[in-house]
């Protein structure tokens, strides 16, 4: 069998390292480090965990990013087993002792016969006679490398900063309040004409929302972040309110082309507007909101927001250095490029955010790839589990226009189809979620080429 080629040793790339040569399919590991560095990483370790050491909550029964712990073990993934190894304690948090985590990546890795490390930046696209590949190199990618995707897949195609708007659960949005309406009625379909979800402000509420907003707490850009720059279309909100306490009403909290049915004679003093941001419509990206509050602060916020007092956040917004592709335009429903599809992309450059959901992507990108090159196909597990609903987004479900990083939560799941529906608490509604994912993806599981199978056994 000829080699998977993987390019970037951290969290994507170690774990699709592992499935592959689980499956029996030698591997190349191209790491750059530590021959070449980057601004956050500190050793030359697989798997190096760049600032925090938690993968975050370990519920798996009532939390997505703990559904996905348990998804990965159950796939034998190495980046959980690690993580369990050296787990800290923390709570209900999974903590994990970052040397030793990653000393004890570094070692499966370099001891599995299969695997060949090379130490060596990749400094342009994948050439095809390497045959299939993966690039899993992160939000630090390489220039050079980015360059070279970038000249492939177009201008548009590869950010270098995000800039994330909060996201709202839909079902914690108070309808007595807020409505549906696009500016003007603008659209031809019932469904453009109410793409927006509006949430009005008469002027004290907006008083007090701007004071809130200049006071609140700010995150500073890291040294290396410094030259971030502020796109003028999308400034963080708290800036816009520090050019003049008008500037807001003028910008995305305009108040024209919109009447509030719930007080039609009354015209409001300015409107938030949230806009769909998935296509299971769970979800709405507050608009404009990009932000460097910091996290307790945004809560505070934009919790003044009428319609948005009980406001569950899906993810709150954010603005960093971060390498990412326009994943719904460019790649396929197996994160191959869709251009060059040798060429599969895996972790968070994809697209998804965070430790756990750039392992879990390299994870089903390492159970691809091996799958194409033993002759098998295989599809992505449903979007029913956490695995399958985060690539779904990034693939699908996401829009390519306003593309943003994602993590995993329960707005990405299809609604429950049994009798009760939604109509359920929202403790009981994620046990719903989590009981239905893990049904799933055990059938996937078991329907998938498995480690150790023939092929496996035939290649050692
Ligand atoms: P990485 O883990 O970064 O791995 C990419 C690898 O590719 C690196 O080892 C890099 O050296 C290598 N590489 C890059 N270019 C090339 C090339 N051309 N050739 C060869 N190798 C290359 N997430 C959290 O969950 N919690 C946090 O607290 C957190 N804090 C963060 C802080 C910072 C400063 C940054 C930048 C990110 C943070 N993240 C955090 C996000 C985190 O980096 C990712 O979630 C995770 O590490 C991404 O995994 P990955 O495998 O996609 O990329």
């Amino acid at each position: 069998l000829n080699p998977i080629h993987i390019v970037g040793g951290g969290m994507a790339g170690s774990e699709a390292a592992w499935q592959i040569a689980q499956a029996g399919i030698p591997v190349v590991l191209h790491e750059m480090r530590p021959v070449t560095g980057t601004f956050a990483h500190q050793t030359s370790d697989f798997a190096e965990l760049v600032c925090s050491n938690s993968f975050r909550s370990d519920d798996h029964e009532n939390n997505a990013v703990g559904l996905l712990h348990w998804e990965m073990r159950a796939a034998g993934g190495l980046i959980m087993e690690m993580g369990d190894r050296h787990q800290l304690p923390a709570g209900g948090a999974l903590a994990v002792d970052r040397h030793a985590f990653s000393a004890a990546v570094t070692e499966r890795l370099t001891s599995h016969p299969l695997i060949e490390i090379d130490r060596a930046e990749v400094s342009g696209l994948p050439p095809a006679d390497w045959g299939s590949t993966i690039v899993a190199t992160g939000p630090l990618t390489s220039a050079s490398l980015a360059q070279a995707i970038r000249a492939a897949t177009g201008e548009e195609s590869l950010a270098f900063f995000d800039a994330i708007a909060p996201i709202v659960y839909a079902d914690s949005i108070d309808m007595s309040r807020a409505w549906f309406q696009s500016r003007y009625d603008k659209g031809d379909t019932e469904e453009e004409r109410t793409a927006y979800l509006n949430c009005p402000m008469n002027r004290e509420q907006y008083d007090r929302f701007i004071d809130a907003l200049l006071a609140a707490e700010k995150s500073e850009f890291k040294d290396w972040e410094k030259d971030t720059p502020y796109f003028e279309g999308c400034l963080p909100v708290e800036v816009m309110a520090e050019r003049g306490r008008e500037t807001l009403r003028h910008g995305p909290m305009k108040p024209v082309g919109l009447t509030n049915p719930h007080n039609p004679t009354e015209k409001p003093y300015a409107v938030v507007q949230l806009r769909r941001d998935n296509a299971l419509g769970t979800l709405f990206n507050i608009v404009g909101f990009q932000t460097k509050m910091k996290y307790g602060a945004q809560t505070e916020v934009l919790r003044l927001i009428p319609g948005l007092e009980e406001a569950s956040f899906a993810r709150l917004g954010g603005i960093h250095r971060n390498t990412f592709l326009n994943s719904p335009r460019l790649l396929d429903g197996q994160l191959r490029l869709k251009s060059h599809p040798h060429i599969r992309f895996a972790g968070q450059v994809t697209g998804v955010e965070g430790y756990v959901e750039s392992a879990s992507m390299g994870l089903l990108a390492g159970r691809l790839a091996a799958a194409e090159a033993l002759g098998q196909r295989l599809d992505p597990p449903p979007f029913t589990t956490a695995i399958g609903a985060l690539v779904n987004h990034i693939t699908g479900g996401a829009d390519a226009r306003t593309f943003q990083p994602m993590n995993v939560n329960f707005g990405l799941f299809p609604p429950l189809e049994d009798a009760r529906g939604g109509r359920r608490g929202r403790k009981e509604r994620y046990k719903a979620y989590t009981d239905r994912a893990k049904a799933e993806f055990t059938a996937w599981l078991g329907a998938a080429a498995q480690p150790g199978g023939p092929a496996a056994q035939a290649a050692q």
